[in-house]
This record gives structure tokens, sequence and C-alpha cells, in this order.
């Protein structure tokens, strides 16, 4: 039986020192398992000399693929690049710093081969070298997420196999704002763990800042849920009650004769009121904003070139 082709999509952004290392431990391992594969890097706009880097190692390895954005698009965008870009029977993502253990890939292919399963998705088994705040935000984060869209999402990463089916099902819906953790569990699919050890970066720094971790992490909620607009009419439903509570009290109040409270819970409740309303008019404003980036409908990225083969070719383009 032929060995079924697989994919390896890297979203590299500023990995200059990184691509010529990772192109060359994962063509080791791949040669060394005797496994067919490519090598899909995505060049996501980086501003120092990542493409050149990929230019060189397109040259040298018959294996590699390189993909050059037009500009930087986020991870995101570069993963569903790939998805698009990859022509294996499965496709693996990971990442450029070599963070997911190339020696799993391995792992996953085999689990894929020979059981009946369509996803294979890597879980850490610790988060590595994280400060304790990151890791308090993020155990917080997959809560929220998982309890209110019902996917399983503690400890997950990008980092996973994917069936050609799957890949075409993802490549088929049509958002343009994607959570590719989340969505990838959406589809369903059987699925299978491994588990790995999230390893050390092993050159240059992480590009996410807290305030790209805050963004990313308000618009992958509200990319993936309602649960925000929930809220508000929680809240609205338990201030109501408060109100109630308040009401009665204070016309008890006046029918024995004891004066209603003073001004200063007037303020207050005034303050409390118009602050709920505001916050929650900006959670409404939120999503208003990303109905608009919707149904603007503008691709998720544009692809300036694609070298396959050694040669230069048009890139894909996004629906
Ligand atoms: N990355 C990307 N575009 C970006 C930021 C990051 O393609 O705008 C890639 C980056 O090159 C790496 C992966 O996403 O391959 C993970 O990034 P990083 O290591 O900085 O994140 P961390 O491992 O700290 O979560
Ligand atoms: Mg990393």
């Amino acid at each position: 039986m032929a060995k079924k082709l697989l994919s390896i999509v890297i979203p590299s952004y500023n990995e200059e020192g990184n691509i010529e290392n990772t192109a060359r431990v994962v063509t080791q391992i791949m040669k060394e398992n005797d496994i067919p594969f490519e090598i899909v890097f995505v060049n996501d706009g980086s501003s120092d000399r990542t493409w050149e880097a990929l230019c060189r190692v397109t040259r040298d390895n018959p294996n590699a693929v390189a993909v050059d954005f037009s500009r930087n698009f986020g991870k995101e965008a570069a993963i569903f690049a790939g998805l698009r870009t990859a022509k294996g029977d499965a496709v693996v993502l990971m990442d450029c710093d070599l963070q997911h253990p190339p020696q799993t890939i391995v792992e996953m292919y085999n689990i894929w081969l020979n059981n009946d399963v369509d996803v294979v998705e890597g879980r850490k088994k610790s988060r590595g070298k994280e400060k304790g705040i990151y890791k308090a935000f993020s155990l917080w984060f997959y809560k929220l997420i998982g309890g209110s869209s019902g996917l399983d999402m503690q400890d997950a990463s990008d980092f996973k196999l994917l069936d050609r089916a799957v890949v075409d099902s993802l490549n088929d819906m049509p958002e343009r704002l994607t959570f590719f953790r989340a969505m990838s569990s959406w589809v369903g699919y059987r699925t299978e763990k491994v588990y790995f050890e999230v390893a050390d970066r092993t050159e240059g720094e992480s590009k996410w800042s807290v305030s790209s971790l805050i963004k990313y992490a308000v618009n992958s909620i509200t990319s993936f849920t309602s649960a925000p607009l929930y809220l508000i009419m929680w809240i609205g439903i338990i201030t109501f009650v408060i109100s109630l509570i308040l009401g009665v009290h204070t016309i008890v109040n006046k029918i024995i004769g004891n004066s209603a409270a003073g001004f200063s819970t007037v303020i207050i409740l005034q303050l409390l009121t118009s602050s709920i309303i505001m916050f929650s008019l900006g959670i409404i404003g939120h999503y208003l904003a990303k109905i608009y980036e919707e149904i603007k409908k503008r691709p998720r990225f544009i692809i300036r070139s694609v070298i396959r083969n050694g040669r230069e070719q048009s890139g894909e383009k996004d629906n």
C-alpha cells in the first residue's frame, strides 16, 4: 500500500533564525520514519529575513513549499492559508519554534494511519514555562469557551493532525473571523488525543504581548460564543429582582411613616445602572463590529506568491 502524503503547515512570523533548523529537523524525522511529506511554510508578512530564508530552503529542499503573505494577517490567517495550500491526505499544524515536538508528528501520523480516526489532537501535558498569571488566565479562558460552546478546550493547542475530509470541511467554512482551535473541534469527526510536553522556544521570542493576548482572547470568545450577550440578559434579570425588592422596601417604609433612604442611595443606584447599561452597550457594539467585519466579505489573507517544487506560482485565493 502506498503511504499517504502528510502536509506539515507552519505559520512563520519573524522566524528568520528558526526556518532552516525547523525544516532540517522535520525533514530528517520524516525521512527516518519513511513518511511521504511536504512542509508548507506560511510567511505571515515578516519584517525580518524570514522570506529570504524560505527562498533558500525551497531551493535546497524539494519537500518545502513557501507561501508569502502581502502583509501580516495573523497566525489564524496563516493557518487557513496553509490548509488551502496543503495537498496532503492529512495535514499537521505546528509552530515554527519547535515548541511542538516534531517527534509527536510521527505518533500522530501512525495513529491516523492505523486507526479509524480523522483528527489527532495534541494536548499539552504541562504549559511549559508560562507565568502563573498566564496559566490562571488561560484556564479561565478555556473554561468560558468550553462551558458556553460545549467543546472540551482544556489544554487544547493548534498542534493537530487533520484528515483531508476535515481540512475540506474547514476550507468550506465561510466566516472571516476564525478561531482555529475551536473550529477544528466544532466540525466534529472521530478524534484521538496525544499528549506532548511543550518545549522551549528554539530561537527568537514569543510574538505575543499582553495586549495582543487580550485581543486574541476577546476576539476568540466573541467569534465563538454569544455568552456575553446572555450575560447582559442575566445582569438585567438580577438588577430587576433587586429593584423589585428595593421598591417594595421603599413603599413599605413610606406607608409605615419612615422616610425613604437618602440621596446617596439614589446616586449610587444611578451610577450602577448607567455603568451596567454602558457596559452592555459596549458588548453589543463589539458584536455589531464583528457582524460588520463579516459582511464586508474581505478575504482573510492575500497571498503574494507561492514557491512549490522550486518554482514560483500564483497563490490560492481565499473564498
Ligand atoms: N505567528 C504567526 N503570525 C503572527 C504571530 C505568530 O504566524 O502574527 C506564528 C509564529 O511564527 C509561530 C507560531 O505562530 O510559528 C506561534 O507563535 P509564538 O511562538 O510567538 O507563540 P507562543 O508559542 O508563545 O504561543
Ligand atoms: Mg512559540
